[in-house]
């Protein structure tokens, strides 16, 4: 008897592992864009010419706030998949809290790592390609599904251009997995980041375990040029391999969910960084490697963008918050 209530009570636990497993989709795509690029010679030439820029690694050390023009693309079959105005500007102001360290929950880092104020922020932009005014939000109907993961976002909807625009593709990714982002040298047609309409934002359709607006601070640290920091490869990470950054240690396990200590590699595993796989509400932290590393891959690589001139958009209000606070304007009515 005893045993089969054993029996019983190993299946439970397979079932509910299962349940929850198939509940959080895969945090990223980054490993399928990298296989896409491992033979691409732009792509690694420009790894080159990042890694040998001095000039600009000095550069990435300053402290001058960057700020880069963000273009929202929606895609949907339907109105669910219509995210509203508001859902984006949730993204917005916590993209940009967590890349200028104004997030609350850095208190989850362990002390020994660093917490970095990336300098970087993003803003709606207010120009069209062809120079009118918009609110830096399109939406386009489509009947196709799973467009993420196809690759078919970026022909339904075309990039804006990536060097006036952070392009950012929202719609329904497909295979269960949450988003990905292109690295500096990719093709310029995806170039940006593509997420899930689920894991987009703080409100509406965001879903827990991704509903903190992370899959895109995560993105976009690939856009800037991060890895994982276990390095580059998913399948197989080991003590061996890196992200070539010095601050993040390196690591063999690949935490997923929540983790609050970990020691795969000889020193402390940091599970808490934006570069990993764990939940949203797990996640708090850039190291000042990283930060480097973002700031070079952006002077060097994507400076027609960071010298774009089309300009932030009032509407998105949100980013006031970066003065960390809200200004409330007296209502007259
Ligand atoms: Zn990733
Ligand atoms: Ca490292």
């Amino acid at each position: 008897m005893r045993l089969i209530n054993w029996i019983i009570g190993i299946l439970f636990f397979f079932h509910s592992s299962l349940l929850l497993s198939q509940e959080a989709p895969k945090r990223c795509g980054f490993q399928e864009v990298l296989q896409s690029l491992e033979s691409d010679s732009s792509y690694l030439a420009e790894q080159i010419r990042i890694k040998k820029n001095a000039t600009n690694r000095v550069q990435a050390k300053s402290d001058t706030i960057i700020t880069i023009p963000v273009v929202v693309h929606v895609i949907y079959k339907n109105q669910t998949e219509n995210i509203s105005d508001a859902q984006i500007y949730s993204q917005i102001e916590a993209l940009n809290k967590d890349m200028r360290k104004l997030n609350a929950d850095t208190t989850i880092v362990n002390n020994q790592f660093s917490k970095a104020d990336v300098k970087i922020e993003f803003c709606l932009t207010k120009t069209n390609p062809d120079g009118t005014y918009t609110s830096g939000i399109t939406r386009t109907y489509t009947d196709i599904d799973n467009v993420g993961y196809n690759e078919q976002y970026f022909m339904i909807k075309p990039s804006w251009g990536r060097d006036d625009y952070l392009n950012i593709w929202v719609c329904d990714y497909g295979n269960n997995v949450a988003g990905r982002g292109y690295p500096p040298g990719s093709l310029a047609d995806r170039d940006g980041i593509v997420i899930d309409y689920t894991n987009f934002g703080t409100i509406g359709t965001a879903a827990s375990p991704y509903n903190l607006g992370r899959t895109v601070t995560h993105e976009i640290g690939h856009f800037l040029n991060l890895f994982h920091i276990w390095g580059q490869n998913d399948l197989t990470p080991n003590c061996g391999s890196d992200d070539e950054v010095l601050d993040t240690p390196n690591q063999s396990t690949i935490y997923t969910r929540c983790q609050s200590f970990g020691n795969s590699c000889g020193s402390d595993d940091m599970t808490t960084n934006y570069l990993g796989y764990v939940f949203d509400r797990c996640m708090a932290n850039f190291t000042q490697g990283q930060k480097t590393r973002m700031r070079n891959a952006l002077l060097t690589s994507r400076t027609a963008l960071v010298n774009s001139n089309k300009g932030c958009n009032a509407l998105a209000i949100n980013e006031a918050s970066l003065s960390s606070n809200y200004t409330i304007f007296p209502n007259p009515n």
